[in-house]
């Protein structure tokens, strides 16, 4: 299938979604996992989950990213848990090695007063570079030059209900640009100065504010249980992001892009340690349509420690409702509330 330049999809033959058909009826769609050569018998069990509830009967394809070469052990034990196409590439030097402008001596000693803090793997650097990846660069590899959609999959998570639909089509077809199953607030530490910039971006490019923003839902931490005093002014709630079912044509657009490269100029994503979650997430907030974000309430989820488990018959393997089973306290996490007291079911 191919879009038409004002959108519409052009419907190749209808419900034939065989794996190796020269013309389905799939969207320009992949799914899509970075991921390292160590941690591939945790990427087979989480293809064999998605496969089992949902892609045996879509056959979208897999495209694999790693910043060194995947190993034949990886190709073979991961395309043997498909039987949709697999595509194993490289991340180009130039979308991974930390930025010319980035000192290293400041992102150290950076590193260690947020360490101090207890900011996780603040001064582990391929971290930040995945973050960084994961925000601005993913989309403009080579390989999904010709990809839409991409529906983001890491090692060691679990799907747990059937789903019947052709999930990319939906988003297609309903003018979705986002999904997502669950919404946190993150660690303020992590980020001090993402608003600020964003704040500093928004007065230099107003025009990329979109008319039905959810700003309200980015800025409103009134309910936030912990002290919020170092994000200084944004709820820290974000979409999950290891999490996401999306149109790529939001992060290739003129507003993500003037905004990414903003704020990797500032530097944040080393000297602080921004996640993707919230800087897509923020963007998402302020530069589409809010009726554009979708929660998939049915698509049943865990990445530890966090589920979204639905009530339905087509579920099994997680407890209706439950939002973790790790310790209490991280119920305070979860903001899913606030961003249907804002924008609704979605
Ligand atoms: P967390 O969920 O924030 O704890 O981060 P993860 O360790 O799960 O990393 C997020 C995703 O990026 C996972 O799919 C990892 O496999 C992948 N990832 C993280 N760092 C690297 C890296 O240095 N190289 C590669 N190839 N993948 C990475
Ligand atoms: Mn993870």
């Amino acid at each position: 299938p191919t879009f038409e330049p004002d959108g519409k999809l052009v419907h190749y033959d209808e419900g034939n979604y065989a794996p190796d058909a020269k013309k389905s009826d799939r969207i320009e769609a992949t799914l899509l996992a970075l991921v390292r050569n160590s941690e591939v018998d945790d990427m087979v069990q989480s293809m064999q989950d998605l496969e089992r509830v949902w892609n045996n009967k879509f056959n979208y394809p897999w495209t694999f990213f790693n910043d060194v070469p995947f190993t034949e052990e990886f190709k073979e034990k991961t395309s043997a848990a498909t039987n949709a196409k697999c595509i194993y590439e490289v991340i180009p030097d130039e979308h991974w090695t930390k930025p010319s402008w980035i000192d290293d001596a400041t992102f150290q000693s950076s590193a260690k007063v947020l360490e101090g803090k207890g900011v996780q793997y603040a001064s582990k650097m391929s971290y930040h570079q995945m973050c960084r990846w994961n925000s601005g660069l993913f989309y403009k590899h080579p390989a999904l030059k010709d990809t839409r959609y991409y529906w983001r999959v890491e090692p060691n998570v679990h799907f747990f209900c059937d789903i019947d639909y052709d999930v990319f089509r939906y988003m297609h077809d309903n003018n979705k640009t986002y999904g997502f199953t669950i919404n946190l607030y993150d660690d303020p530490k992590t980020l001090p100065t993402l608003w600020p910039e964003t704040v500093k971006f928004l007065a230099d490019h107003p025009e990329h504010l979109n008319e039905n923003n959810a700003m309200k839902w980015v800025t409103d931490d009134e309910h936030r249980p912990q002290n919020n005093h170092d994000a200084q002014g944004y709820s820290t709630c974000h979409f999950w992001s290891n999490f996401e079912v999306a149109d790529m044509e939001f992060w290739r657009s003129k507003a993500y892009g003037d905004y990414f490269e903003h704020l990797d100029k500032a530097g944040g994503f080393f000297y602080e340690r921004w996640g993707d979650a919230p800087v897509h997430s923020i963007a998402l907030g302020l530069f589409e349509d809010a009726s554009k974000i979708h929660w998939f309430r049915d698509i049943g989820y865990q990445h530890i420690p966090f589920f979204n488990c639905p009530n339905s018959p087509k579920c099994k393997g997680c407890v209706t409702g439950r939002l973790t089973d790790g310790e209490a306290w991280l119920h305070r996490d979860d903001c899913r509330p606030v961003w249907f007291k804002h924008v609704g079911m979605g």
